[in-house]
């Protein structure tokens, strides 16, 4: 019985693997393999790590080693490539391995009981795939010739090819996934290899129709979710289905991209400029670009859909790096883009926030038994709360930022640190009893419609109204089963519903992300009006559809391209810009972050950080407060990193962290590659 060592990635900010002694226990054990998970001794607890190496114990010194406890057998190791996943991403984002393996895996595999991993297994051995009912098969329409020479262009190659599907709101995009995933998945069948297709979609409880026209379309398929609000035994039972091969398509949001997919055939990231792609949290990572990367190590094509493509992949587009294949009309018969007016709000004065031309393009809809949507991204009923008489104004005490009113619940929310207190009364400083709403949130946009059009149906769809499990669902079916007059809600209903009967879409208030100090707010402006606008005229016919814009810049460049409909001048000149600037994706960057408990000791971290390491080739900034600064009592502060190589960049960031780390400094701190909020 021969001993090994093997060297275990754990959870744990240590960038190091961890060796331990496997002493062969039975002797009809199998011996551990690379890629298993095991259970062992880590300071005074046990905790999940992963196999990475297997080596001979011929070291004399081993007998310091402490025993592994369990190898999780149960379970087929996962493959060299997606440990190679995990680490390309563990460098590029500058975390231990075990960092992004353990967290990436569900909770339930990594807990110190194999009790849910064996009812796990079980369950997927006992169910046969549930076949569709009849009437849930949808119809599939013929392709138009944009579209099937899309979908021909995406089964064509062999091996890795980008593609970025440009195709306006409506366009149709979901058809070309699903055939070319068809052909694909057929191609693979006949020559006898296993196959998947992995989906990525931004949100899937927002927008449950693409699940619905995939299983629909793959009846005979196993179709399995991803997301983090799956319940941890069907998101452990999903994920090994997809692990050991079984699930033949897997649709999921950002955490999905690091599945363990061992016959991955092709990649679709539908909305690939989708800000929810970019996790925000632990490892910061993109999930688009993990996807391309993952294309790329499985030699195999990746799709990148939107009717608004981030700039870096229209650059990409442009250079022929990405392939571009574009469907430029609405697919339904008649189906037309809307027409996108502006209205000046500098001559139509709206007391309530909705003008005169909304409100009377609002009334026609109702005349006419059609559909209206109002989009205003700002949630509560007023930002904040004011005392006329003495200036006092609802600051949150624990961070840089307003408390803001919800009147209905009859509270001050603080959207940062969630502090809630009851509605004051009187005002705290002189007694005022008179205070005063400033601006406006949905809540308040709801009130006045309800003023506006009594006989109306309204329904507002915000975080608030949709807190409750399988509210939001229940909201959006009640549209669609035209129960709702006027629809009126935050980034939530602008995601990629098809409303039937909406023919008008009124924009409430999105100028202040024209001169907002991140860089991105245009372009993030520019593809939510878009998405939102699509809402609009979906169904073709006689109904002809309007997006009303209320803005006080009616000749703002961003507003003529989206009356234009003109994505394509808008990137190129917001790229232009971006060059001229030496921004990205012109130049990389990195972001340190530190928080303490005073701003200044968040300051001197980060300018000692800055003197640790010689930089030649990158930037490092001033470091500088955040935008907001304090958040539940914590400072933040941030120091930006540049550099026009990347390569140079990594090289550096690898050496910095490593002194970083060696400071051992007791202060919070983070870094972020790529950063997407500065
Ligand atoms: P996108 O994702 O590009 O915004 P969708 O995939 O939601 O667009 O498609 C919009 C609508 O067009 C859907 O109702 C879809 O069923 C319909 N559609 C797609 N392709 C065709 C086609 N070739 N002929 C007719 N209708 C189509
Ligand atoms: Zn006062
Ligand atoms: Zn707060």
């Amino acid at each position: 019985m021969t001993r090994r060592i093997l060297s275990i990635a754990l959870d744990t900010p240590l960038d190091t693997e961890f060796d331990y002694r496997w002493a062969g226990s039975a002797a009809d054990e199998a011996e551990p393999q690379c890629g298993q998970f095991a259970l062992v001794p880590f300071g005074r607890r046990e905790a999940v790590g992963l196999i990475v190496a297997v080596k001979d114990d011929t070291d004399v010194d081993s007998g310091r080693l402490r025993d592994v406890i369990a190898v999780r057998r149960q379970l087929a190791p996962v493959q060299p490539d997606w440990i190679a996943l995990c680490r390309f991403a563990a460098d590029y984002y500058q975390r231990p391995l075990g960092e992004v393996v353990l967290p990436c895996v569900p909770k339930n595999l990594r807990t110190n009981t194999t009790v849910a991993l064996e009812r796990a297994l079980k369950k997927l051995a006992q169910a046969r795939p549930a076949a569709m009912p009849a009437d849930a098969v949808s119809q599939r329409p013929t392709l138009n010739e944009e579209q099937q020479a899309a979908v021909d262009a995406i089964i064509a190659g062999t091996g890795f090819q980008a593609h970025l599907l440009f195709g306006v709101t409506g366009s149709g995009k979901t058809e070309v996934y699903l055939n070319a995933a068809e052909c694909l998945l057929e191609r693979e069948r006949e020559a006898g290899r296993p196959a998947q297709v992995l989906i990525l979609v931004p949100e899937i409880n927002l927008t449950p129709q693409l699940e619905t026209s995939v299983r629909g379309r793959f009846p005979q398929l196993q179709v399995v979710t991803l997301h983090s609000q799956l319940a941890e035994g069907e998101r452990l039972r999903n994920w090994i289905a997809a692990h050991h091969g079984q699930a033949q398509i897997v649709l999921g949001t950002r955490l999905a991209v690091l599945a363990s997919l061992p016959a991955l055939k092709m990649i679709i990231v539908d909305e690939e400029h989708d800000p929810s792609y970019k996790q925000q949290e632990g490892l910061r990572y993109s999930a688009r670009d993990l996807a391309v990367w993952r294309a790329h190590q499985q030699r195999v094509p990746v799709v990148l859909g939107s009717a608004t493509p981030s700039v870096e992949s229209w650059l990409h587009a442009g250079s022929g790096r990405y392939r571009k294949l574009a469907l430029t009309q609405r697919a339904a018969a008649a189906a037309q883009l809307p027409r996108v007016g502006l209205i000046d709000m500098e001559v139509n004065k709206a007391p309530d926030g909705i003008s005169p031309p909304l409100v009377a393009a609002l009334r026609e809809r109702l005349a006419r038994g059609e559909q209206s949507l109002l989009f205003l991204n700002r949630r509560g009923y007023a930002p904040v709360l004011h005392c006329d008489a003495c200036g006092w104004i609802s600051n949150c005490r624990r961070c840089t930022a307003f408390m803001v009113l919800h009147k209905p619940e009859r509270r001050l929310r603080c959207h940062h640190c969630s502090l809630e207190l009851r509605v004051p009364v009187s005002c705290p400083t002189c007694g005022n009893v008179d205070l005063q709403p400033l601006g406006r949130g949905t809540q308040r946009v709801e009130e006045c419609l309800h003023g506006l059009f009594p006989d109306a149906r309204v329904l507002r769809i915000d975080a608030d109204s949709t807190r409750r499990k399988g509210s939001a669902q229940a909201a959006f079916d009640s549209v669609h089963r035209g129960e709702v007059d006027i629809l009126l809600g935050t980034q939530m209903v602008a995601k990629g519903h098809d409303f039937q009967r909406l023919t008008l879409v009124g924009v409430l208030n999105p100028d202040t992300a024209l001169f907002s100090q991140d860089y991105r707010a245009g372009e993030r402006l520019f593809a939510q009006l878009m998405q939102v606008a699509g809402r609009a005229g979906r169904a073709g016919g006689a109904m002809r559809s309007d997006v009303l814009i209320q803005t006080r810049y009616p000749q703002h460049p961003l507003y003529r391209a989206l009356m234009a409909h003109d994505y394509a001048g808008f990137a190129e000149s917001t790229l232009a810009e971006r060059r001229a600037a030496g921004l990205p994706p012109f130049i990389h960057q990195a972001l340190l972050r530190a928080e303490a408990k005073t701003l200044q000791a968040a300051l001197d971290f980060l300018a000692s950080a800055r003197e640790l390491v010689s930089h030649e080739g990158v930037t490092l900034n001033e470091p500088v407060p955040m935008t907001i600064t304090r958040v539940a009592g914590v400072e933040r502060a941030q120091l930006l990193l540049e550099s026009p190589s990347r390569p140079r960049l990594q090289a550096f960031l690898r050496q910095w962290m490593h002194a970083l780390r060696a400071t051992k400094s007791r202060l919070r701190w983070s870094l972020e590659v790529d950063p997407v909020d500065i």
